[in-house]
């Protein structure tokens, strides 16, 4: 483990020093720019969050050993609520989130005093998470770091956001949004606990009348109004008496503060205990019926008015409730109702589909045998029903008018009726509730007036970003509908709050830009923050002209310099740069962005810039878990970074986090897998302390063996199978082939070569297969494990940095299919034979081998070219056979042999049977001859070889018959 360190302290320090990792634009390479979502300094990073980064590490090294001029940048989000909200947790002595500050992340309990500034909290995680991961020896360029509340940031900010005015992007309106009442602040996903997205909907609040008292029933089923037999109130609860604009409404206590966000003016006259309003009878508006007031426990006062109607012939809830009552007489007493009118109750079947009976409720209720209120199946009952009415059901001759409407056509008439009619209203909830903000307070709707919005709702800009989409690559593609889907339900997105920190709106110093809006284009940034930083370039200097040269290539740069004050040259070389490194060529991140910030960037993108500049690629991944399940603080299985890295090390960390699962799948960390990726990279350094030891030299073609040219043959094939998974970026299976798969064939190689050190002639050759394999092996490790393999690679004698040599290639000239069909026949052999001794447990003296006969290998290979088209028929192959006068002469041992192989044949895969096809008859003679002490040495017997019609062959049980190409028949004495 200590060396492991030294070796990760020498290389980073080797990097820094010789600053390969900073980046200039050079006319002479392609370029790639590569960047991940930066982090919000508000905690210290546990190894989940090393995945991402992780990802894109090795992505850009590879890309560098590809050729490309790679460039990978890193920046700090300090602005929005994340920030914000943990110092103030912090302030107010959140006791959870003190001690896993002390006793999870080890953060001395003197410097959290300090923390409860948010910046001072940013700019301490900021600096933690940067050592983490220069620790982790990710390939970043740090010249071009920023914060995201540095002035010069805020002006591209503000820039960024006139365009989008300009552009007609940003709209000014009341619109509803989710809302921290406490913060005073509307809420996005990135500002709620559990990072929630919170989802409005809109309900209909249907007006039950009590002479001029309104009881206003939230629903989001309208059209079932005319089934309504009863309203239910919770009797457990407060009620408020209340005017509501000019009416008298009966509402929950908490929806009357959410009615005021909504835009109405709510007076509090008084509370009721929801039981006093048990036994009460409304009117239907719809039917002007008298129904009675029942309770309910199921009633949540927190979900919109808390009034309910019932409509039991289609509402499994209600269905349920009205069961419930029926059979519990001492309640009816208790609110003096009388059993009779209750038991009178019948639910009223007004939609008729095609699954159900008449009373669809009581079927799925029945179906799913549930019998409380209290019970968590309704939900699926009550969407079961919904999803069938809405698609096929029509409504019945007792709603009126609306008789044979669709329910889908229906929903929206009655509401539009009942709205015009003065009988309903609307109001918003979060579908998803409960939705807290980080402040721990329970979030809700809110329409603010005068809020401003990027209209993400706009059809062009859909258009636009469709096209984007579409021009794309997504990795993993299977994402690709999720952001179509996102950008078709996406609307308009408040982007400023009353407080916080960021950028202030350029023309409404209000308000300040929020924390998913400010991070949209700011891979463009990258390019100018080095020339900024250089040149002490100041916020003022960069104006919206400015800005339009460097990234739109507009106006007039002399003009700009004069006006600005900004150097010339500094000018043009943040405008070139930025040419030069856009588009961005891939975008990192988890893949819970997707539902925002990774479709907000597309968006942005489009609005702001031409297309040839629109990015070309997203990578989103899954998550890590700790040992199958999910990391979190209160599970007490999170490992911070820097413990792991201390603990593991850097490259078996990647390592781990990387190989246990492809992008999109979680992938699970454990300990154990830590340790052991530990073992196999030390393993592999000290087979390169042996191997360096032996000198390099390029040996004749003619001094190759075939299990040299085996060897050699396997490993372009690893080399190909690596390349295309990284281009996918598939660095599992990456990692699978360069680790596991090349170091089987790798070990059988030694193996097959034990024998062979004490031959001096064969040293040469060996040696040179070691090296080989060895210098391929670590180049594919490199972009993973970079630090060891750097090692290695000086050991090797490699002359630049690993990071800066070219990735292997495949060298056709040393693929040898013939070597590999003849290695595979001995391993195939020596196989079948160590299973035959281990069933019968004998200890053999001697084994016998017997190939297929000629006529055997001609039958064969027919077979094996007509079944290349079709799937054979032995009938048909007979057919053709018998055409052959030689075969002919043996027709009755052909047609037994060809019965033995036809299904095999039409089995095999088409890649083995193409391969076969073209090496023809293999001499397998010849070969198990070769391999003869080999075998000989693994089986410890004597070893000989016949060919089955050889007449001299030692064959007492005649065994040799069974022989088929591919498969010699074995006997063993
Ligand atoms: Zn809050």
């Amino acid at each position: 483990m200590e060396f492991l360190k030294k070796i990760e302290e020498k290389w980073q320090k080797n990097w820094e020093r010789a600053r390969i990792f900073e980046i200039d634009p050079d006319p002479s390479k392609p370029k790639y720019f590569v960047t991940v979502a930066y982090p919000y300094p508000n905690s210290p990073q546990h190894i989940g969050h090393g995945r991402t980064y992780t990802m894109a590490d090795v992505h850009a090294r590879y890309m560098r050993m590809r050729g490309y001029n790679t460039l990978l940048p890193m920046a700090f989000h300090y602005t929005g609520t994340p920030v914000l909200a943990m110092a103030k947790r912090l302030a107010d002595n959140d006791q959870g989130l003190i001690s896993d500050f002390i006793n999870v992340y080890k953060i001395p309990e003197e410097k959290l005093k300090e923390l409860t500034e948010p910046i001072a909290m940013a700019r301490y995680f900021h600096q933690e998470i940067k050592t983490g991961m220069k620790e982790m020896g990710y390939s970043i360029d740090w010249r071009r770091e920023f914060t995201t509340i540095d002035p010069q940031y805020n002006r591209f900010i503000e820039w960024q956001f006139e365009k989008l005015r300009q552009g007609g992007f940003i709209t000014q309106g009341s619109h509803p949004v989710g809302w921290c009442p406490r913060d005073g602040n509307p809420v996005g996903q990135h500002d709620t606990e559990g990072d929630v997205e919170p989802e409005i909907g809109e309900f209909t609040l249907i007006k039950f009348t009590q002479g001029k008292t309104f009881y206003p029933a939230a629903t989001v089923r309208p059209e079932t109004v005319f089934g309504v037999i009863n309203i239910w109130l919770n009797p457990n609860t407060k009620y408020v008496k209340a005017t509501v604009n000019d009416e008298q409404w009966i509402i929950s206590q908490q929806s009357a503060e959410k009615l005021a966000n909504q835009n109405r003016k709510v007076k509090v006259q008084e509370t009721i205990e929801g039981k006093e309003l048990i036994g009460k009878h409304v009117q239907n508006p719809a039917t002007g019926k008298n129904i009675l007031i029942l309770p309910a426990d199921f009633v949540e006062p927190k979900n919109a008015t808390g009034v309910v109607m019932s409509v039991p012939g289609h509402a499994p809830y209600d269905y349920v409730a009205l069961e419930n009552i029926k059979k519990d007489a001492q309640k009816l007493k208790l609110y003096g109702i009388k059993t009779e009118d209750v038991n009178s109750m019948k639910p009223i079947s007004l939609i008729e589909v095609k699954e159900y009976s008449d009373i669809p409720a009581a079927d799925v209720v029945k179906k799913m045998n549930i019998r409380e209120q209290s019970d968590p199946k309704l939900e699926d009952a009550t969407k079961e029903v919904y999803r069938h009415e809405f698609h096929n059901g029509k409504m019945k001759a007792n709603t009126g008018k609306y008789a044979g409407v669709s329910v889908a056509e229906a929903k929206d008439k009655v509401k539009e009726d009942l709205i015009k009619e003065g009988n309903a209203t609307t109001m918003y909830e979060l579908l998803n509730r409960p939705v807290f903000c980080r402040c721990k307070t329970e979030c809700i709707v809110k329409i603010v007036r005068d809020q401003w919005f990027i209209d993400y709702g706009k059809p062009e800009w859909k258009a636009l970003a469709h096209k984007n989409l579409d021009e794309m690559e997504i990795l993993p593609e299977e994402v690709r509908q999720e952001f179509n889907n996102v950008i078709d339900w996406l609307h308009e997105k408040a982007c400023a709050r009353k407080s916080g920190m960021g950028t202030r709106l350029p023309w409404d110093k209000d308000w300040i830009i929020e924390s998913l809006s400010d991070s949209t284009i700011y891979m463009a940034y990258y390019t100018i923050a080095k020339h900024i930083k250089q040149n002490k370039i100041q916020p003022n200097q960069l104006t919206d002209e400015a800005f339009d040269y460097i990234f739109l290539d507009a106006g007039n740069p002399a003009e700009i310099s004069r006006k600005t004050g900004l150097d010339a040259n500094a000018l043009k070389q943040m405008h070139d740069e930025f040419m030069y490194f856009y588009p961005l060529d891939s975008r990192h991140s988890a893949r819970e962005l997707i539902p925002n910030h990774l479709t907000f960037m597309i968006f942005n993108h489009t609005a702001i810039f031409p297309e040839n500049h629109w990015p070309r690629q997203i990578a989103t991944n899954g998550q890590v878990m700790m040992e199958g399940s999910k990391m979190s603080k209160s599970f007490g299985n999170i490992i911070p970074l820097r413990e792991g890295l201390t603990k593991f090390g850097a490259d078996p960390l990647r390592l781990s986090v990387l190989s246990t699962a492809e992008l999109l799948q979680d992938s699970d960390f454990s300990p154990i897998i830590a340790k052991s990726m530990r073992d196999r990279l030390e393993k592999l350094y000290r087979f390169a302390c042996e191997t360096a030891k032996t000198p390099r030299k390029k040996p004749s073609k003619t001094s190759l063996k075939a299990i040299d040219r085996w060897m050699l043959s396997r490993l372009q094939q690893h080399i190909r199978k690596a390349t295309e998974a990284l281009n996918k970026l598939a660095v599992r299976k990456a990692i699978h082939t360069t680790l596991y798969e090349l170091d089987q064939d790798f070990q059988w190689y030694q193996k097959r070569i034990a024998d062979e050190n004490r031959n001096p002639s064969r040293k040469a050759a060996t040696a040179h297969v070691f090296h080989e394999v060895l210098d391929t092996q670590t180049r594919m490790l490199a972009p993973v494990a970079p630090h060891v393999c750097e090692e290695i690679w000086e050991m090797l004698g490699g002359k630049d940095f690993i990071a800066r040599t070219p990735w292997p290639t495949v060298d056709e000239s040393k693929i040898d299919v013939k070597a590999e069909q003849n290695e595979d026949l001995i391993r195939n052999v020596l196989e079948d034979t160590q299973n035959i001794l281990k069933a019968t447990g004998t200890k053999p003296k001697k084994i016998y081998y017997y190939t297929a006969a000629p006529w055997k290998w001609k039958t064969y290979l027919k077979a094996l070219e007509k079944s290349a088209s079709e799937k054979v028929l032995q009938k048909d192959l007979m057919k053709q056979l018998m055409q052959e006068p030689d075969l002919r002469a043996n027709a009755e041992r052909v047609a037994k042999f060809t019965g033995q192989i036809t299904d095999e044949i039409n089995r095999t895969s088409q890649e083995t049977k193409q391969r076969r096809t073209q090496t023809g008859i293999a001499q397998e003679n010849e070969t198990l001859e070769e391999a003869k002490n080999f075998f000989q040495k693994e089986l410890n017997a004597k070893f000989l070889v016949y060919n089955e019609e050889d007449t001299k062959r030692h064959d007492p049980k005649q065994r040799a018959q069974l022989a088929k190409p591919y498969r010699p028949a074995i006997y063993i004495e």
